[in-house]
């Protein structure tokens, strides 16, 4: 097994997004000036196993739009194909897709793809509720036209901490697990490596790994205790398997991965 990190971009995003409050002002403060943080990655994952690439997550696009929160450094030449030459690939070698939720971030790039693009099944549910549809129109971040987005159901049972998931490789070593919090639909892939490390693409579980081990909530996810409660899980899943924890915004996740650099939670 192979796991390679792409860059689309860099996005910039506000201290109050990335430190939420606690209590009734953690949405409203994203929407108040503040100081926005270092530019941060936005990747995505290529698993190469049993002769087959997985890309999870397809980036960002230059058509991206700054929201009140968030800036985006993302040019065409930053898009999925050349994130993907810059790791020696085509997007006519990737095999499968799955994604770890319906943000711009995380599907736009999917405008390269001719291929069907798993999705949670909730997540995608999620996407065409009322109040998602309200957010997308109000922060102008559409869900990409032309883009066949499939069901995935999470029927597989529990997996080590997780109480739903997936196998996605018929060995088993690659799986999707249940990490809602972020959005109600959230998903992480997990792949056990050559050494039998866990490889935790977490998406955005948390954006950094500082904020799982403060077990804190994001600003965005509708209901904090879920997101809590899937930290504790990612937490316990990382205390019984060694696991290597990689969110798709940490400035530290390429070099995690590079090194094998395990949780010690
Ligand atoms: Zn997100």
């Amino acid at each position: 097994m192979r796991i390679h990190a792409l860059t689309t971009g860099t996005v910039r995003v506000k201290q109050s997004f990335l430190f939420a409050a606690a209590g009734p002002t953690r949405q409203l403060r994203l929407f108040v000036p503040g100081d926005f943080s270092d530019r941060l990655p936005i990747h995505a994952w290529v698993v190469e196993h049993d002769g087959r690439r997985l890309l999870v997550d397809t980036g960002e696009t230059a058509a991206a739009r700054d929201i009140p929160f968030a800036r985006f450094d993302v040019k065409p030449s930053d898009e999925l194909p050349a994130a993907l030459a810059a790791a020696g690939m085509t997007v006519d070698d990737i095999d499968e897709v799955v994604l770890t939720h319906m943000h711009g971030d995380h599907m736009d790039g999917a405008v390269h793809l001719r291929l069907p693009v798993r999705v949670h099944d909730a997540e995608l549910a999620y996407s065409r509720s009322a109040a998602s549809r309200f957010f997308q129109r109000v922060l102008r971040q559409p869900i990409p036209a032309g883009v066949e987005f499939e069901p995935l159901a999470l029927d597989g049972g529990p997996f080590g901490a997780f109480e739903a998931s997936r196998p996605l490789s018929d060995d088993g070593r690659i799986v999707a697990v249940a990490t809602p919090g972020h959005t109600p639909g959230h998903i992480s892939i997990i792949c056990i490596d050559d050494e039998g490390r866990h490889m935790l693409l977490a998406g955005d579980a948390t954006d950094t790994l500082e904020q799982l081990l403060a077990r804190r909530h994001d600003a965005v996810g509708p209901k904090p205790a879920v997101h809590v409660a899937t930290l504790e899980r990612i937490l316990a899943h990382a205390r019984e398997n060694p696991t290597v924890y990689l969110p798709s915004h940490d400035v530290d996740s390429a070099a995690r991965l590079r090194d094998g650099t395990t949780l010690s939670a």
